[in-house]
């Protein structure tokens, strides 16, 4: 086991409080912690659930840890696990002060803990984009946004200073920075090898230039929510007060839970191993104040909009209040709010999710995606084929087995929670899961 970094033990004694209680936490184990997702709720049998996170009305530590991956439902997007300290986020946002209908963006956001979270407090009310700068996470980003199963989620592959263009464009940009990653020394002790002072110093750098690319993407009077998971003052309180320096700005007052400590500077707070269940975390909000002139008229890229999809039997009846456009040879769908902002921003953004693909008019007929079986808003699970808890893991696997149904294509589902596609052909079906998204472990069955 790495020790810790002899320096991060020297800055931590001197100077940052309760360092005694911090030092011997890092060497104790992690609780586990699970946040589940409002929009598929299910009985979870596979978790066994403890206390509540304080913090978080979604949010409970687990008694043990369960091999996640042999949970059909966590692959269904019913939960997902989360550090506990950072879904402090959601009783941030909630004390916010913006409109109904909000313009989120999640600026550093994979693997989509924090996005997942914010796509549940939207649940499809304004909009959410989550950025991810690395391509190869932009992917899983998009996949675990998916499975959440909410109709207003937009994702990006993009450098910060590319929202430099959206103009006022956000109620709320969360600024979850690339950090020295203290926090993970207890979770994942190869860490501790990979942390130097000099990393320590680049990331605090680093940290001062993604909030100045993206100020000029926040409303008048908006909110930059700025996170991190290490303990550092440099990453955190330090930058805050560099930020309220260089910029119009405000730190906003953020609710207080009992062993949360405040920042040496006052402006947010720390969420400290062996203090509060968490593996550690830092949260801050600040206010923009800056005066900004938005005359300039957006010209919206030209997307025909669907009049009709009855035809698709896997869509629910029940759903009206969304919209359904052509693009690309694809059929897709999404709140009308969120479709506005696509087609503003059309032709600035790398777009990895642009709203819920819904699939492909071929010859054969219609060609469900993925994105359409997870999507809790606008998929008809009446019509599903439940598997048991075996034949749902090894569909997840990629493989195919007995199953007596008609010809065509079926959703299947695991506790009525939809899993993905196949496709009968009489005597056997293709599996139409995801090749990226397959569990690879041996099931052993
Ligand atoms: N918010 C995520 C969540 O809750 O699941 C975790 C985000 S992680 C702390 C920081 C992310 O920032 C990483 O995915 C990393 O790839 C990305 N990143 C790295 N360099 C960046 C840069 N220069 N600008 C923006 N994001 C960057």
């Amino acid at each position: 086991m790495h020790k810790l970094p002899e320096k991060f033990i020297n800055r931590i004694k001197n100077g940052f409080p309760n360092a005694d209680e911090l030092l011997t936490a890092l060497n104790e184990t992690s609780p586990i912690s699970v946040r589940l997702n409002p929009g598929k709720p299910n009985s979870l049998n596979k978790l066994e659930l403890d206390e509540e996170v304080l913090w978080c009305e979604n949010g409970f530590y687990l008694k043990t840890r369960p091999k996640f991956t042999l949970d059909p439902l966590f692959h269904a997007g019913c939960y997902y696990p989360q550090e506990a300290g950072s879904m402090y986020i959601e009783s941030v946002v909630k004390s916010l002060n913006f409109p109904d209908s909000p313009a989120i963006l999640d600026l550093c956001a994979a693997p989509g803990g924090k996005s997942t979270l914010l796509a549940g407090f939207l649940n499809n009310n304004g909009i959410l984009v989550s950025n991810e700068v690395i391509r190869s996470r932009a992917n899983i980003l998009a996949e675990n946004i998916t499975k959440a199963g909410y109709a207003n989620c937009l994702v990006t592959n993009n450098d910060p200073k590319d929202f430099q263009n959206l103009k006022g464009a956000f109620d709320v940009v969360l600024i979850d920075a690339p950090c020295s990653g203290e926090g993970m020394f207890r979770k994942d002790p190869k860490s501790r090898g990979e942390w130097s002072e000099e990393n320590a110093n680049l990331c605090s750098a680093r940290q001062k230039r993604i909030l100045m690319d993206i100020w000029d993407s926040v409303k008048e009077n908006g909110y930059i929510i700025y996170s991190t998971c290490t303990f550092n003052p440099d990453e955190n309180e330090n930058n805050i007060e560099w930020f309220l320096k260089e910029l119009d700005c405000e730190v906003v007052p953020i609710p207080r839970f009992e062993n949360m400590l405040p920042d040496s500077k006052g402006y947010g707070f720390y969420f400290v191993p062996g203090l509060i269940k968490s593996e550690g975390f830092y949260c801050c909000v600040l206010q923009k104040k800056e005066l900004l002139n938005l005359k300039h008229k957006v010209k919206l890229e030209n997307i025909s909009i669907l009049k009709s999809i009855d035809y698709i039997s896997f869509i629910s009846k029940k759903e009206n209040s969304l919209i359904y456009w052509n693009h690309d040879n694809f059929l897709y769908s999404s709140t009308p709010k969120t479709l506005e902002f696509y087609q503003q921003s059309l032709i600035k953004l790398n777009w990895i999710k642009k709203g819920v693909k819904l699939g492909e008019n071929h010859k054969k007929g219609f060609q469900p995606d993925i994105e359409l079986a997870l999507n809790s808003t606008l998929i008809n699970s009446e019509i599903c084929i439940e598997l048991n808890e075996q034949d749902a893991l090894k569909y997840l696997h990629g493989d195919t087995f007995p199953l007596d149904a008609p010809s065509g294509i079926h959703l299947v589902c695991y506790q009525k929670q939809p899993l993905g596609f196949i496709k009968h052909l009489g005597n056997r079906f293709n599996n139409l899961y995801p090749k990226e998204w397959r569990i690879r472990m041996d099931l052993g069955f």
